[in-house]
């Protein structure tokens, strides 16, 4: 068992400091590395050592594997951790980080890259009695025969990429009639987005939650959950809000979905921390997703209710550490709910609205955590994904979670930009909401721009974060969904 002295977090804003944070509890040395947009970055000011990687675009920086690496080497660190998004979920760099003889803090390369792939995951599981949505298991090749198959399985059907992620590369195909130009959205999506244009065909789950267990195996092939998390409000096919539990999982289904997740990370001996995500139909029936090989932005609701820290397990597992705890060891205590703050305008479709913190004060008290990676005066960089925030409230109820929520997102003070937060309180006070009888069309359904009062924009920033938009547009391809010119065409023309 090799114990880690030295971590090198090869990340960024938030995630890069929550990971650096309990290192640090741990007596572990803390490297960052860093581009040129985060050179004042928190996570740099944090950390033991840094290490300039590259020039902002994350093609030059968060994404060079060999850099990383060498940043490492330079530091004397032992051990990489990728954090969520950018190198992540790569078997290339996890098979990298161990061959240059670093410890990778995250499962084996061989799980990533079955799981990596949606079409190899469902053909793991479909041997470990997982329930999947009906659908093709092989990639489309031919018109016809998809044709005749989605006929089959019966409209509305789902085209989905394989080597998808972050809600890109899927197309809803309501008739036969638009199958075709569906079809050739999807495969350009997913060439362009993935370099992958595999897609495949899945019924199209109506009224559908999204609800995903965290699950933890050790190198020893032991594998145990620590419950759900209820990601249904979504924008985009990506969460803004997650709560834990869910309040639809009765005690029998939990336990049924419980076993069901551990058969899938079983189905591909998983070690450290994965979500195996499941959607859930008005009759409470549940099919497999897919599995995300890493820690998930919403780990926190999840820390929230069980009382552990799931990065210092995350290290544990990686050092050859047994679990320390059984199935029968964990019980959910309380409620918890996550808003993520990002910065986007609701008003104007989501849109990113990239510029300065002019006033960032965070909001404080019992049971609340903030998970961010700025302070007052700090840009958003346009390059990466523009989550400024987490905010993270824990109390005895839903409903008293939901209130702290509230209160919470009040108190937070962020001015020189839109955010999500107003929309996030607007989705707390909703009575769907509140019933818990809700889905994934949430906002669909219940939301429109003129249900928030927005604050007006001085003409000069309208026309500074218009271009920050489309700059940030060419700058993404990896790390968030690109956002395509004629959305943004349009957008300009509609604020300027
Ligand atoms: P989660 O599933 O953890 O809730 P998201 O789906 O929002 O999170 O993705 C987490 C982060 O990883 C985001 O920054 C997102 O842009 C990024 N991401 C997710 N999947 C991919 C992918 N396949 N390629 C590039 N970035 C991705
Ligand atoms: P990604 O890799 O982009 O996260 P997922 O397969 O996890 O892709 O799907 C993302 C979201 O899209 C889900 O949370 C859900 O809201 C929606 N979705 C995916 N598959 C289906 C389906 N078959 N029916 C209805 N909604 C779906
Ligand atoms: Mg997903």
């Amino acid at each position: 068992m090799a114990k880690i002295k030295k971590l090198l977090v090869a990340n960024r804003g938030e995630i890069a400091l929550r990971i650096m944070r309990s290192a640090r509890e741990m007596g572990i040395k803390t490297v960052a590395v860093y581009s040129d947009a985060d050179r004042n970055a928190l996570h740099v000011r944090f950390a033991d050592e840094a290490v300039y990687i590259g020039q902002s675009p994350s093609v030059e920086s968060y994404l060079r594997m060999e850099k990383i690496t060498e940043a490492a080497r330079k530091t004397q660190a032992d051990a990489i951790h990728p954090g969520y998004g950018f190198l992540s979920e790569n078997e290339d760099f996890a098979r990298h980080v161990e061959e240059s003889g670093f410890i990778f803090v995250g499962p084996s390369a061989q799980s990533i890259e079955v799981m990596g792939s949606k079409l190899a995951a469902k053909e793991a599981v479909s041997r470990f009695n997982v329930p999947l949505v009906p659908g093709t298991s092989e990639p489309i090749t031919d018109l016809v025969s998809a044709k005749k198959i989605a006929r089959e399985i019966g409209y509305p059907i789902l085209i989905k990429a394989s080597a998808g992620g972050g809600g890109k590369g899927m197309r809803i195909v309501d008739r036969e009639e638009q199958f075709e130009e569906q079809m050739e959205r999807a495969v350009s999506e997913a060439t362009s987005a993935f370099g992958d244009g595999s897609v495949f065909i899945e019924k199209y789950v109506t009224q559908p939650r999204h609800i995903e267990f965290q699950i933890f195996g050790d190198q020893h092939g032991n594998v145990i959950h620590f419950f759900e998390r209820e990601c249904s409000i979504q924008r985009r096919h990506q969460k803004v809000i997650e709560e834990a539990p869910s309040s639809v999982l009765t005690s029998e289904l939990r336990q049924s979905m419980g076993e069901a997740a551990i058969n899938v990370a079983k189905s591909c001996g998983y070690y450290g921390a994965g979500t195996v995500e499941f959607i859930l139909d008005e009759n409470l029936n549940f099919y497999f997703l897919e599995m995300n090989t890493r820690l998930q932005v919403e780990h926190p609701v999840t820390e929230m209710i069980t009382g552990i820290d799931l990065v210092k397990l995350q290290i544990q597992i990686a050092e050859g550490e047994p679990l320390p705890f059984k199935q029968e060891d964990l019980s959910i205590q309380g409620h918890a709910v996550e808003v993520r703050v990002y910065a986007e305008d609701p008003a104007n479709n989501f849109l990113p609205d990239i510029g300065t913190l002019k006033t960032y004060n965070r909001p404080q008290g019992n049971g609340i955590r903030v998970d961010d990676g700025f302070e007052q005066g700090m840009s958003i960089p346009f390059y990466y994904d523009p989550m400024i925030a987490k905010l993270i409230c824990h109390a005895e109820t839903r409903e008293l979670a939901i209130e702290k929520t509230i209160r919470a997102i009040d108190e937070y003070e962020i001015t020189g930009l839109e955010t999500t937060l107003g929309f996030c309180k607007y989705v707390l006070h909703h009575d769907a909401f509140r019933s818990g009888n809700f889905d994934t069309k949430f906002v669909e359904k219940f939301f429109k721009p003129e249900s928030l009062s927005t604050s007006p924009l001085h003409a000069e920033e309208l026309i500074a974060s218009a271009l920050s938009v489309v700059e940030y547009g060419k700058n993404t391809a990896n790390h968030q969904e690109p956002v395509e010119l004629k959305t943004i065409s349009k957008w300009r023309k509609n604020r300027l």
